[in-house]
């Protein structure tokens, strides 16, 4: 796929650390699109689509955001736990809007394992299917998501 230099420059903007610390891409080697194909292709696999995880990953933080700092229960295996920081930040992409410094802490019962996505990751992922570079701080693995959502 041929880069417009838009895509080029926004490709910058995610790899440099000017929107977060270490940026979206972090030393994530391949390009974006890239990075895009692969992660949307293990969701398609799983049957799913970057809405439906969106969806998911949205209605979670919902569920938790009025507790805020305390954990709830979302299923028998997940609970759910949001941490609100001050200010916002806004997407890579060009368009209107600033996100809610917010994270939402998941964790699952039976293999202890801890999560973390952000309202901006949530935004990526359904409007740009974009899970962030390997090695990013911010990073989603897609195998991860669909492990602790959907089985
Ligand atoms: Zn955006």
């Amino acid at each position: 796929m041929k880069k417009t230099p838009q895509m080029q420059k926004r490709e910058e903007l995610l790899r440099s650390g000017k929107l977060v610390a270490g940026g979206f891409m972090a030393n994530d080697e391949r390009s974006l699109e890239e990075v895009i194909a692969a992660d949307t292709k293990v969701i398609e696999k799983a049957g799913l689509t970057n809405k439906k995880v969106a969806d998911k990953m949205r209605a979670i933080t919902a569920l938790a955001a009025p507790r805020l700092g305390q954990w709830i229960e979302i299923n028998e295996n997940l609970s759910a736990s949001v941490e609100d920081f001050r200010g916002g930040i806004v997407c890579p992409w060009p368009h209107a809007g600033t996100f809610t410094k917010r994270i939402t802490w998941v964790k699952t019962k039976d293999t202890e394992r801890l999560f973390f996505w952000t309202d901006l990751n949530i935004h990526m992922i359904e409007e740009h299917n974009f899970y962030e570079g390997k090695g990013s701080s911010f990073r989603i693995e897609p195998e991860d998501i669909i492990e602790i959502l959907f089985e």
